[in-house]
């Protein structure tokens, strides 16, 4: 079986003046202080050490990885933070219609999706473009442009704190939902691997996001070859700042900072809401949360101290250089509660929280 090794993987920066242990230099948002202690875990073995031995110390530990979905307060966390690095991508069962593919927790998430794409697998490739790494995109059941990591996770290895143990999950395990599973906001498990089950086809999987059909030229259901699939996403997402790029503060953020709000059926008639929505589970409506905001009075660019709403994109919080983590947690406040008063409805932000609330 292969065992892959690519080029690229996720930053771990240079020492900072605050030395290595400020934990700004580790997130997209480059906000958060210091970490009481940071460990680089480049081999599995060595993460779970870590972690098991904090715990029998009594220390609080901190996973990060490519710290794109963590705020992290101001005050940092002074507990053990562990830089996870580990790498590696094998086939652990090939079949003539579907691979099964096993990811270390610190791959890249998007080097995993150029190979799979480079490689004729489909089931991944609407997931282009998303930072991280690829043993986070179980903890929120990473999801865009109708795609989430749940139609193809088979089993996510991790090292359950309780019972001392790595053990691999069935999905049925993992309590998939929309951007949540059994993992987020549960310090229990270390991911290890993740499992993805991909299909031996040059096609991707049925488009399913209406806008990503009409940029492709296609109707939803249909498929395309999996190289313009992928391409066609990232251009979307780099027009919407939601693609990396250091020199553009647009990308500085979490991506979505909130998460769009799930209302009853019958919650969403007596709003008489002229907003655009998509049906959710179970009869729900989902109503998208840039939509409220927008329409709350918070346009592209509205700025607090230092930090700003995106000027590509209504739901992405950005640090426009000279913020702090008081300072994004504010402008979140501000809209949440703008949206509050005019609606009625609540957001719930999208990031883990570390060391700060909203
Ligand atoms: C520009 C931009 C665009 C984005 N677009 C999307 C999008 O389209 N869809 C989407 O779903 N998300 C999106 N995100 C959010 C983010 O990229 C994903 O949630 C990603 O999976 C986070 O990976 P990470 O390695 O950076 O996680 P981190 O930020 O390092 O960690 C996030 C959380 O997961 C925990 N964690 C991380 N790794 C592990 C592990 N191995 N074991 C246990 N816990 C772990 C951390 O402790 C923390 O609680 C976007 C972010 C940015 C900045």
């Amino acid at each position: 079986m292969p065992d892959v090794s690519r080029e690229r993987q996720l930053d771990t920066p240079a020492p900072s003046p605050l030395g290595n242990r400020a934990l700004g230099a580790y997130t997209t948002l480059r906000l958060g202080g210091p970490a009481g202690t940071l460990t680089v875990a480049t081999e599995t073995d060595e993460a779970v050490t870590t972690v098991r031995k904090a715990a029998a110390e009594g220390r609080p530990v901190l996973v990060l990885a490519g710290g794109s979905n963590v705020v992290i307060g101001d005050a940092g966390f002074p507990g053990e933070v562990l830089l996870l690095r580990t790498r590696g991508i094998h086939v652990v069962d090939a079949r003539a219609e579907s691979v099964v593919v096993r990811v270390a927790a610190g791959e890249a998430w998007d080097d995993f999706v150029e190979y799979a794409v480079s490689n004729g697998w489909s089931g991944v490739e609407c997931l282009s473009g998303i930072p991280g790494s690829a043993g986070a995109t179980p903890i929120q059941n990473v999801g865009a442009y109708g795609q989430e990591v749940a139609h193809t996770i088979v089993a996510v290895h991790a090292y359950d704190r309780e019972h001392d143990t790595i053990r691999a999950m069935p999905p049925a395990e993992c309590d998939f939902a929309y951007r949540s599973s059994v993992f987020k906001h549960n310090d229990r498990f270390l991911v290890t691997h993740v499992d993805f089950r991909l299909a031996v086809t040059g096609d991707s999987a049925p488009i399913r996001y209406a806008e990503l059909a009409r940029n492709l030229g296609v109707e939803a259901g249909d498929r395309v070859p999996l190289r313009q699939a992928r391409d066609t996403v990232l251009k979307l997402r780099a027009g919407k700042g939601m693609v990396l790029d250091p020199d553009d503060k647009d990308t500085w953020s979490v991506g979505s900072f909130f998460t769009n709000p799930v209302v009853s059926a019958e919650r969403w008639a007596s709003l008489r809401l002229d907003a655009p929505h998509w049906p959710g589970d179970d009869g729900a409506v989902k109503i998208p949360a840039a939509w409220l905001i927008e329409h709350a009075g918070f346009p592209k660019g509205f700025a607090g101290n230092g930090v700003a709403i995106s000027s590509k994109h209504t739901l992405a919080l950005t640090n426009r250089g000279g913020g702090r983590a008081d300072d994004l947690l504010a402008l979140a406040r501000t809209i949440r509660d703008g949206v509050r008063d005019r609606f009625g409805i609540e957001l719930h932000p999208e990031p883990v929280l570390i060391n700060c609330a909203l």
